[in-house]
C-alpha cells in the first residue's frame, strides 16, 4: 500500500506560488530575508497549514519551527527533514523553500492515504540560513546542533544595528523551547541542486552522498608604490606581477584535480588604485573546494606553496591567512541507502553527486544521521531571482522525500 502513495503535486506547487508571494520581487523573485515582516508572513502561512493538516507545531529559542506529525509509538526519536523559508534579497521561490514545502506534502499525502508511520515525523523551519541580513550562514541549524552558542547568534546584528533576538522577539518567533538537539533517528534534507550537472545529464535526481570541504583565504601582497613612467620594469615591487605569476598557476592546480577541485578569486582589489601607480598593495580572496579529504589537504598546500614561491621570486612579502573553512561532510551511509533504495523502485533517474555548496543539513549531520537529496534547477542558477525548477521536477523529488522517510520512519 505505502508503495503506491505519491505526494500531490498540484498542492505543492500551488503552495511554492503562495509562499513565493511572501517578499515577491517584479523579476518573478523573493526578498524573504530572515526574521523581516516577509519572513513572518510566509513563517505564518506555513504554520497556519501544518496546523490545518493536524500537526502540532514547536518555536525554539532561536526561531526554529518544527511541525510534528505523532508516530503510531511516540515515543520514539522523529525521523527529520527541514530546511529554509528565508531567501538572499534578490534570491529565488525555491532555495530552502521547496524543502520545506515538500515536507509539509509528505506529510499530507500520509494523511491522505492514511498511513501511519511508527516513529514520529518532524519537519523544521531553520532561521536564517542564507546569512544575508545577519552575517551567519545555516545559523538556526548551528544552534539547534551546537556548533554556536546561541548568545552569538543573539547578538548578530543587520546593517541598522537590529540583533537577531530583538527580530525574534518583534516578529513573535521568540519560542520558549531551548534551541538544543535531542535524539534523531534520522534526517533528511531535499534541495535544488544549485549546479548545472543534473540538468547537463538529464538526471532527476541527485543521491548526494555528502557535502565537499571548503575554506576561503586572504592573500595580501605588499609592493612598493611608484610612478608608472620613471620606473623601469625591472626595478619595480609590482605584486600585479605575483599574480601575473600565481593566478595561471593555481588554475593549473584546480585542473590537477578535475574534476572536482575548484578554485575561485572572487575578488581582487590593487591600491591604490590610480591608473599611473604601480600598486603598493594587492589583496585578494581565494575559494578553495574539494569533496575528498587529501586531495582537497594537496590544493590547500599547493596553492600556499605556488603564491609563496610566486611572490618570493620577485622579492615580495606576501601574509595569507584562512578566514573561513567548513570541513566537508560525507552522510550517513544508511540515509544515503534509503534515498537511493527510493529512487530505485520510483524508477527515476539519478546519480550520486556531492553538494558543492554548504546546508542545514551539514549542521543536522554532526548530530544525527543524515543525507540530503537533490533536483536539478535550471541552468544551475540559484541565489538569483530567475531560478527556476518544474512542477514535474518538484513533484520527482517529493517522492523520493516522501519513500526514503517511509522506509525510515517504519519502526
Ligand atoms: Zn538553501
Amino acid at each position: 500500500m505505502t508503495d503506491t502513495t505519491r505526494i500531490d503535486s498540484e498542492r505543492l506547487w500551488s503552495r511554492l506560488m503562495a509562499m513565493a508571494e511572501f517578499g515577491a520581487t517584479p523579476a518573478g523573485g523573493c526578498n524573504r530575508q530572515a526574521l523581516t515582516d516577509e519572513d513572518k508572513a510566509g513563517r505564518d502561512r506555513f504554520v497556519e497549514w501544518c496546523e490545518a493538516a493536524g500537526c502540532s507545531v514547536r518555536v525554539d529559542a532561536i526561531g526554529n519551527i518544527f511541525v510534528r506529525r505523532a508516530g503510531s509509538d511516540d515515543s520514539l526519536p522523529p525521523v527529520m527533514t527541514g530546511s529554509h523559508l528565508d531567501t538572499q534579497p534578490s534570491g529565488g521561490k525555491y532555495d530552502g523553500i521547496y524543502g520545506v514545502l515538500a515536507c509539509l506534502e509528505v506529510i499530507e499525502a500520509l494523511n491522505d492515504a492514511g498511513v501511519s508511520t511508527a516513529h514520529p515525523l518532524e519537519v523544521v523551519v531553520w532561521t536564517n540560513e542564507e546569512g544575508c541580513r545577519f552575517d551567519t550562514a545555516m545559523m538556526g541549524s548551528a544552534v539547534w546542533s551546537g556548533n554556536m552558542p546561541i548568545d552569538d547568534a543573539y547578538a548578530l546584528a543587520d546593517r541598522e544595528g537590529r540583533s537577531v533576538r530583538e527580530e525574534l522577539e518583534r516578529i513573535d518567533y521568540l519560542g520558549s523551547e531551548k534551541a538544543a538537539h535531542g535524539p534523531v533517528h534520522a534526517a533528511f534534507e531535499l534541495h535544488i541542486e544549485q549546479g548545472p550537472v543534473l540538468e547537463e545529464e538529464d538526471l532527476a535526481i541527485g543521491v548526494v552522498t555528502g557535502v565537499q570541504h571548503m575554506s576561503r583565504h586572504r592573500v595580501l601582497v605588499h609592493g612598493a608604490e611608484t610612478h608608472a613612467g620613471p620606473t623601469p620594469m625591472s626595478m619595480r615591487k609590482d605584486p600585479m606581477m605575483a599574480l601575473a605569476k600565481f593566478l595561471p598557476e593555481l588554475y593549473a592546480l584546480a585542473e590537477e584535480h578535475a574534476p572536482d577541485g575548484r578554485i575561485t578569486f572572487g575578488f581582487i582589489d590593487a591600491q591604490p588604485g590610480s591608473s599611473n601607480t604601480v600598486p603598493g598593495r594587492l589583496e585578494l580572496t581565494v575559494d578553495i573546494r574539494h569533496p575528498q579529504a587529501a586531495a582537497y589537504q594537496a590544493m590547500l598546500e599547493g596553492y600556499e606553496q605556488r603564491v609563496c614561491a610566486a611572490c618570493d621570486s620577485l622579492g615580495l612579502e606576501v601574509e595569507l591567512n584562512c578566514f573561513w573553512e567548513a570541513p566537508g561532510v560525507e552522510f550517513d551511509a544508511n540515509c544515503v541507502a534509503a534515498v537511493r533504495h527510493s529512487v530505485e523502485q520510483l524508477g527515476y533517474s539519478h546519480r550520486e553527486i556531492v553538494s558543492g555548496a554548504g546546508h542545514d543539513a551539514c549542521n543536522v549531520a554532526s548530530v544525527a544521521p543524515t543525507s540530503m537529496i537533490f533536483v536539478p534547477c535550471e541552468g544551475g542558477v540559484s541565489h538569483n531571482e530567475a531560478e527556476a525548477i518544474t512542477q514535474q521536477q518538484a513533484e520527482l523529488g517529493a517522492n523520493v522525500l516522501l519513500h526514503a522517510m517511509l522506509a525510515r520512519a517504519a519502526g
